[in-house]
């Protein structure tokens, strides 16, 4: 960790303004202010880390407050010239802080959200009018420190998992062999494309289970055998709150559980981008060292769902003539994981599948709600002001000057990023394979 602040050398392009467009870093720009820059955070955490000097320990408020007010959004960690990665310094320092502090109530409970919701699930009607009754749901805000103003997230009544196995039971055809190659996993269908695995992250899979079923669609549409496989959840959530110990479980799981089936042939398929791209950014490092081979194997072959669809295109296994012509507006803002790992272009690649479609980039960094971030009251004010710095205004502005005899999407491949976009304008983003899945002939 140490090795990592000192990569910061100081000249200060984490003090960049809006003007000049991307990420790095939505702290400091929102707030012109030096200790919400990476710079500060890495200046802070060397001194912690090195001298302790002038007072400052793992307690020291300065640290505190560096650490609360970073998005966790990967903005420095490819636009920073030394690329600095804060997101992954910041996780480290927290759980050596969980570790001698405790875990506090908000960071236990969010980065457990998955099991909670798993629970929920069992009485979904009851969990969802708890989660949307004025007073039940203010008392549930309070107790977690979450924005009054924010809304709890509803579960779907079914969930993915479920609605794809029920829905299987009505294809009877299951070959000996994918029985072999899925063991428990369960559910195929046979076409000729290839199979591929369909990660089905904890978002998509509890709360808009119907987007994973739009996406398992339009992939067996397209002539793919997809697998659900038995996995464990992402870990997302226990990354962003920096309790390691719980991811490492969760990815030492994940690994044990897919790295023999997947493939560069059957890849594993990801809706939600911070999800699946734990698989190759994070995963490698957070499993025991004797598993971190098939770990990078199996991030290898770990893929949004944009990069397989573009791959499935140059092969010349998906094309135009799957998809209606007709015109179509898109427009889009990436998630800010995505943006620093892989960037966009794939998706405006898979768009380009759509010969009617003007997609239109929104110059936007991160959304400003950062997975649980713009949920917790302290920081609400500061997630809706990113939101405004671009992307509210974007979408504002597209809405209004929309033709209204030419379909217009606001796309966000970002579960948070939605639910930014409709608390910030009141517009109903859509993931991207729901345009895909429309624009189906
Ligand atoms: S964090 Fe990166 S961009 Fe900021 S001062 Fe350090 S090296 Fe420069
Ligand atoms: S992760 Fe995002 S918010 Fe945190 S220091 Fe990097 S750019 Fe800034």
């Amino acid at each position: 960790m140490i090795c990592s602040v000192e990569q910061c050398n100081g000249a200060g392009d984490c003090r960049k303004s809006t003007l000049i467009g991307g990420t790095l870093c939505p702290s400091y720009k929102v707030s012109h202010n030096e200790t919400m820059s990476t710079r500060a955070r890495a200046n802070i955490i060397r001194e912690t880390l090195t001298h302790g000097i002038n007072g400052l320990t793992l307690e020291a408020p300065e640290l505190q407050e560096v650490l609360d007010s970073c998005l966790a959004c990967k903005g420095c960690r490819s636009e920073c010239p030394s690329n600095v990665d804060m997101t992954r310094i910041r996780a480290e320092l927290l759980q050596q802080i969980h570790d001698h502090k405790g875990t506090p109530l908000r960071s236990w409970m969010v980065a457990r959200m998955a099991s909670v919701q798993q629970l929920g699930h069992i009485v979904a009607p009851l969990y969802n009018l708890m989660a949307t009754w004025k007073l039940s749901s203010s008392i549930i805000k309070r107790i977690v420190s979450f924005a009054p103003e924010r809304n709890i997230p509803t579960l779907s009544l079914k969930t993915m998992r479920s609605q794809w196995s029920s829905c299987g039971g009505q294809q009877s055809a299951v070959s000996r062999q994918q029985k072999k190659l899925t063991h428990s996993h369960i559910h195929t269908f046979t076409h000729s494309q290839g199979t591929l695995f369909l990660f089905a992250d904890e978002f998509t899979n509890y709360m808009e289970a119907e987007l994973g079923i739009t996406f398992a669609n339009l992939l067996t549409r397209l002539g793919y055998n997809v697998i659900i496989p038995k996995h464990v959840e992402s870990g997302r959530a226990a990354i962003s709150k920096g309790c390691l110990k719980l991811a490492k479980k969760y990815a030492t799981r994940n690994v044990e559980l897919l790295a023999d089936i997947v493939s560069d042939e059957s890849p594993l398929v990801g809706i939600e981008p911070s999800c699946i791209l734990s698989f190759r950014d994070e995963y490698p490092d957070l499993v025991p060292i004797a598993m971190r081979k098939k770990a990078k194997q199996l991030g290898n072959n770990a893929l949004l769902f944009d990069e397989f669809l573009v791959r499935e295109m140059k092969k010349g296994n998906i094309s135009p003539d799957d998809f209606k012509d007709t015109p179509v507006e898109i427009w889009l803002h990436g998630h800010c994981h995505q943006k620093a790992l892989v960037g966009i272009e794939k998706t405006v690649e898979m768009f380009s599948l759509l010969s009617g479609a003007t997609v239109h980039r929104i110059a936007s960094g991160c959304c400003g709600m950062a997975g649980s971030f713009g949920y917790e009251k302290e920081h609400y004010k500061t997630s809706l002001a990113i939101g405004e710095m671009i992307l509210f205004p974007t979408v504002r502005k597209a809405v209004s000057g929309s033709n209204e005899s030419v379909p217009m999407f606001v796309a966000a491949p970002g579960t948070s990023c939605r639910q930014q976009i409709l608390d910030g304008t009141g517009v109903h983003a859509v993931h991207p394979i729901e345009i895909m899945y429309r624009m189906l002939k």
